[in-house]
């Protein structure tokens, strides 16, 4: 998508380790116009698709879920950080190991907003590893309830995540793919597609 190749050209910052810092407009301050360009894209992306429900992680893909939501007229369901020592029966988790701090964490959500009736679109800011992304999909399964697809606003394509999830036969999009980026220089190369 043009306009947010542009905007990571533009405003995004690379760092050491291979993190990509877009906190001025999509993590951190939003660009809500953007987000609406966005939320567009990923409808016309995922017209065919039965979705009734939009599932993200806390806390960076919920501003982007949100405004795609609009879209698609379906709740967002956000899944929460939460302590091991809380969960109950009442949830389904899973662990998670974050890239940009390397630890392990558990995300739930409850049983009462995620079911076998559910067409679920999975959203989040970025996609790296693709440890965010297996975790809700395996949320998603314990439910019963289906993947209709997943939509990324950004994707590192030289980081294994992207293979791996679209290799498990789901349907991956994403909306700017990374190939290369070089933080003594700060050059960012977009997959042309
Ligand atoms: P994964 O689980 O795919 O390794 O990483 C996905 C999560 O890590 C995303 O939800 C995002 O919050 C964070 N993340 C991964 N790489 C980057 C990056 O380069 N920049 C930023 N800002 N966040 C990242």
């Amino acid at each position: 998508m043009k306009l947010l190749e542009d905007m990571i050209r533009e405003k995004g910052v690379v760092k050491a380790g291979n993190v990509l810092k877009v906190d001025s407009f999509l993590n951190h301050q939003m660009d809500i116009k953007l987000f609406n360009e966005m939320g567009k894209e990923f409808k016309r992306i995922f017209a065919d698709k039965p979705i009734n429900k939009i599932l993200t992680i806390e806390a960076s893909g919920i501003g982007i879920a949100c405004v795609a939501a609009q879209y698609f007229d379906a709740p967002v369901v956000f899944a929460k950080k939460a302590q091991s020592i809380n969960i109950d029966g009442d949830v389904y988790s899973t662990s998670i190991t974050s890239f940009t701090h390397k630890r392990e964490y558990q995300v739930i959500v409850s049983k009462k907003y995620l079911s076998s009736d559910d067409h679920v679109l999975i959203i989040d800011d970025f996609l790296a590893n693709g440890c965010a992304l297996k975790g809700l999909i395996e949320l998603v399964k314990d439910a019963g309830a289906t993947v209709e697809g997943i939509g990324i606003a950004v994707e590192k394509g030289f980081q294994d995540g992207g293979q791996i999830i679209r290799d498990m036969g789901v349907n991956l999009h994403s909306l700017a793919i990374v190939d290369s980026m070089n933080d003594a220089t700060g050059e960012i190369v977009f997959r042309q597609e």
